[in-house]
């Protein structure tokens, strides 16, 4: 599943899909629609809001004081085919790569990190994580080798 993650907390209380039980993936594109994979079959069904339906919200809860309350109240009586249109897709990554083998580990050969649920990439038979693979999305400014300075610090500074 593929969803932005204030919507992501809600598909996971309706569908029982999570990120920490490996069910649920979260790909940022700025977008709210939910990519829902049948593991067994292979059908991909991808569910996108329709463009009219925070409008289409107003009409179902009239007596809203709001726009957020008018969603709020409004998707919750709106029927499914007037909230979401459903296209069939076809994932670019197999399925097998995007739930991997959970449990397997590896070491990376460059940063000796522990690469956990077959995500290592493997160059001319050397095992490296994702980012010293060239894959990474974040670039190592300075190694302190421990925090430097209280966590709280770290945490308020964003
Ligand atoms: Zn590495």
């Amino acid at each position: 599943m593929r969803a932005s993650c204030r919507a992501a907390d809600g598909i996971g209380v309706a569908v029982n899909c999570w990120v920490g039980r490996r069910t649920m993936r979260i790909e940022d594109y700025g977008k709210v629609a939910a990519t829902f994979v049948d593991t067994q079959t292979g059908v991909t069904l991808r569910l996108v809001p329709r463009p009219t339906v925070r409008h289409a919200a107003r009409v179902y809860a009239p007596q809203a004081v709001n726009k957020w309350d008018a969603q709020l109240v409004g998707y919750q009586l709106m029927p499914a085919d007037e909230l979401f249109e459903v296209q069939q897709v076809q994932l670019r990554t197999s399925i097998e790569q995007i739930i991997s083998r959970p449990g397997r580990k590896a070491i990376c050969a460059v940063c000796g990190e522990e690469i956990m649920n077959e995500r290592e990439v493997l160059r001319e038979g050397v095992t490296l994580c994702r980012a010293c693979a060239g894959e990474s999305y974040y670039a190592l400014l300075a190694d302190f080798g421990a925090l430097p300075v209280d966590l709280p610090v770290l945490v308020r500074a964003g």
